[in-house]
């Protein structure tokens, strides 16, 4: 039998749900394919989970080295086993008010669990079940890559799928130590999370830094503040093998021209992230990837094939997206309502806010000084540290900087990355700011709450004119 839809969505992540959403508001039927777990990746095994412990470990790790004088270190009684209970708890709670209730209470929105793979252009397989969409919409996600490095196969290494619920990689048991391969987002708040609960934890980057690329004086910013915990980063590290040694794992390296030996209880990957696209048939539906694995699309999302459309992280960074769950959502939502002939939007992408949730947040948006010039735009960029901040200041707490690039001339901002106490909220000002132009002159003549950290980017803007050690109270 062959059931017949409006729009078939490979995947039921944050992207497909903002798709089927959008069907829905048309009148328009969807069905949803998921082989894991209801909602994807952000839900059960990223963005949710990793916040949750995140914050657990910082309220662990501060209660041991408070910065006020008079505020004694205390070692809080820590069950990991719990921890993780809890978190699950917070997986299932999150899933099902935002997840599987959307699909109880719709008449129009469908999920059929199983492996969706193409059988043609208009017609999806999921475990003997067809379906034949009008239109279709590749939402499948990515997943973590397995780098080429020697013996690996042999090791029961973990990957960010140890957040996990319901699934058996879910990790339980905290391990007494730990080696991080991979200076990305995923691989630095997990190094500190573990580091933060007791684990000792040695993070190792091929490149020459960790965080490479964002502005260096990110990198630097955040690799002072995680040593600063006892976190052991080894960067330029090429991985030439590594082997179960025991109830150990043995890493060799070559850093510098010298060979290392590095030995901890477990060995967690998070190198990159690829595109779920190696076994949905797209030889049969026609589709063209990239030599990633990912799905090309136009501005209006739609891939090669007309009818076939693609969001979230199965796009990677093609039209300048970010591989992040509001994107995969705002994308999810334009990408259906083009589909279904309600309109035909455009992503803009030009303005993305995103980051990263290490101890002090990293918040970014627009562009970097390196994009900038390789865009061919004559730029001027300041950086200052966040001991400027009254706020920080206060709060005893003044690790970070902020950057911000201006367009030569015109002074219209470009892009702003800020390491620093709040800066995943502290950026929405700038992006917002961004969308409708502004120039460093419209930053600085915003009254700004005293005292907060959002007064960074007041006095990111206004270094470009004033010495900004000398200025009073409120960046006047
Ligand atoms: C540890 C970690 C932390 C993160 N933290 C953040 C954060 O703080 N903020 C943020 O914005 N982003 C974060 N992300 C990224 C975010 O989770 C992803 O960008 C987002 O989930 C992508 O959504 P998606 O819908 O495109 O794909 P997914 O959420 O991956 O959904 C795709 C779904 O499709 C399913 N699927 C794949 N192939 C098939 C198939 N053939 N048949 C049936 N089903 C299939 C998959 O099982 C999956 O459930 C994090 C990611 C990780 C790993």
């Amino acid at each position: 039998m062959i059931d017949r839809y409006d729009l078939v969505i490979l995947g039921s992540g944050s992207t497909a749900f903002a798709a089927a959403l959008r069907a829905a508001d048309l009148r328009r039927t969807a069905v949803m394919t998921e082989s894991r777990s209801v909602g994807g990746t952000c839900v059960n095994r990223g963005c949710l989970p990793s916040k949750n412990l995140i914050e657990a470990a910082r309220i662990y790790w501060e209660a041991q080295h408070p910065r006020f004088p008079g505020l004694g270190g205390k070692t809080l009684d820590l069950d990991f086993r719990a921890l993780i209970q809890g978190k699950d708890e917070v997986i299932h709670s999150y899933r099902a008010k935002k997840y599987e209730s959307i699909l109880a209470d719709s008449d129009t929105i469908t999920i059929v669990h199983g492996h969706a793979a193409f059988v043609d252009p208009h017609t999806v397989e999921v475990d003997g079940h067809t379906l034949r969409g009008e239109q279709v919409l590749v939402a499948t996600g990515s997943r973590p890559a397995t780098p080429d490095i020697p013996g690996l196969k042999d090791v029961p290494y973990l990957t960010s799928d140890l957040l996990t619920s319901d699934e058996p990689i879910e990790l339980f048991d905290q391990p007494r130590s730990l080696i991080v391969v991979g200076g990305g987002y995923i691989g630095l708040e997990l190094t500190q999370l573990f580091q933060r609960l007791g684990t000792q934890v040695t993070l190792l980057q091929r490149s020459a830094r960790i965080l490479s690329s964002h502005e260096p004086e990110v990198s630097i910013a955040v690799h002072d503040a995680l040593t600063a915990e006892g976190i052991d980063i080894r960067t330029g590290a090429q991985l030439r093998r590594v082997r179960q040694d025991g109830s150990n794992v043995e890493v060799e390296t070559r850093r510098g021209g010298r060979e290392e030996v590095l030995r901890a209880e477990r060995l967690l990957v998070a190198t990159a992230r690829v595109p779920n696209t190696d076994d949905i048939g797209v030889e049969r539906a026609g589709l063209e990837r990239d030599a990633h694995g990912v799905v090309t699309v136009d501005a209006e999302l739609r891939t090669n094939v007309p009818h076939i459309w693609a969001a979230g992280d199965v796009i990677g960074t093609s039209t300048d997206s970010q591989m992040a769950t509001p994107v995969g959502a705002h994308d999810g939502n334009i990408a259906a309502g083009n589909a279904l002939g309600a309109e035909r939007r455009r992503v803009d992408h030009s303005v993305l806010p995103r980051a990263i949730f290490t101890d002090p947040q990293v918040g970014v948006v627009g562009l970097t000084d390196a994009q900038a010039n390789e865009r061919g735009l004559a730029c001027t960029c300041n950086t200052i540290p966040l001991s400027v901040v009254p706020r920080a200041g206060a709060i005893r707490d003044e690790r970070g900087i902020i950057k911000v690039v201006l367009e030569q001339g015109s002074a219209k901002v470009l892009g702003v990355s800020m390491v620093g106490r709040d800066a995943s909220e502290v950026i929405h000002e700038v992006a917002m700011g961004m969308r409708f132009g502004a120039t460093s002159h419209d930053f600085i003549d915003m009254v700004h709450v005293y005292p907060t950290m959002a007064e960074a980017v007041k006095l990111g803007a206004l270094s470009f004119y004033k010495d900004v050690s000398k200025v009073s109270c409120c960046a006047e």
